[in-house]
């Protein structure tokens, strides 16, 4: 179990699949979550089923690629919360394709969504932190940093995830603040339920450990990354993919 009772949490993209999984988690451990997702049907889903199993939740409307809308979020889970100790910026889209066929806007949103919004939420967040001399922020990039073939705009925002996490590290370490970023392989949401049988197969067996990975699996990591205890860690990312990254 990790320590992160009672930290005031701010998980973006937390509607549904990993997003939703990570805050169940930090809820289970304890943590005060702030879910943020820019789609209000699976907000309020997540939100109600969250409250059901008892949990203190507070959920936000809000599209992190805007300023306006991350200010007024992150100030208003402060505010009521009595300000923020961790910030998981998992919110993210891909849009896959060959370059040749990207379309300037097809390589803007998903540089905005994935990586722009991470900044801002950033941003946002660390002045609450530093009020506290303690903050950890969790950065989700993506197994496809490492480059994919047709994902040309997604492997390089997630690939600037791991930068800006690197570089907020060197930034922050001396105020008590840690960044570090997860990099999933294939997880279970339901774009992945919703897949062709086959496909799902054929995917599987790219694992090394024969299986696709939970969203609890990446809930859990986080919750490593922004417990009290493991403040000597910064600056890392870790792949969370069965073995895949290899
Ligand atoms: P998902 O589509 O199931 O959930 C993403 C959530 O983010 C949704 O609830 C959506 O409404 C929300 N969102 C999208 N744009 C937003 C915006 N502008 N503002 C606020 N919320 C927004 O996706 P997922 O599979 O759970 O992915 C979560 C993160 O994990 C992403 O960053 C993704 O790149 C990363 N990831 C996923 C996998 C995987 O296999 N599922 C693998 C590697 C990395």
């Amino acid at each position: 179990m990790s320590d992160i009772k009672e930290l005031i949490t701010v998980v973006t993209g937390a509607g549904q699949g990993i997003g939703a999984g990570i805050a169940e988690v930090f809820a289970r451990q304890g943590a005060q979550v702030a879910l943020l997702d820019i789609n209000p049907d699976v907000l309020e889903a997540q939100r109600d089923k969250m409250t059901r199993e008892g949990f203190t939740v507070m959920a936000e409307l809000c599209d992190v690629t805007q300023k306006e809308q991350v200010t007024r979020a992150v100030g208003k889970v402060a505010g009521q919360w009595g300000g923020l100790d961790v910030l998981v910026n998992n919110a993210g889209v891909n849009r896959d394709m060959s370059i040749l066929k990207m379309r300037e806007e097809d390589w803007d949103d998903i540089i905005n969504v994935n990586l722009r919004s991470q900044f801002l939420c950033c941003q946002a967040a660390i002045p609450y932190m530093l009020a506290k001399g303690f903050g950890r922020i969790v950065n989700i990039s993506s197994r496809a940093m490492k480059g994919n073939r047709g994902q040309t705009n997604y492997s390089a925002a997630k690939g600037g995830v791991v930068s800006l996490t690197k570089s907020l590290a060197m930034e922050f370490a001396h105020r008590g603040i840690t960044a570090n970023a997860i990099c999933p392989g294939l997880i279970e949401t339901p774009l992945f339920r919703a897949a062709p049988e086959d496909l799902k197969e054929k995917l599987i067996k790219t694992s090394l450990v024969g299986r696709i990975g939970q969203p609890g699996e990446i809930g859990r990591t986080a919750a490593f990354f922004a417990s009290r205890n493991a403040g000597y860690i910064t600056g890392q990312f870790i792949f969370v993919c069965g073995g895949r990254s290899l």
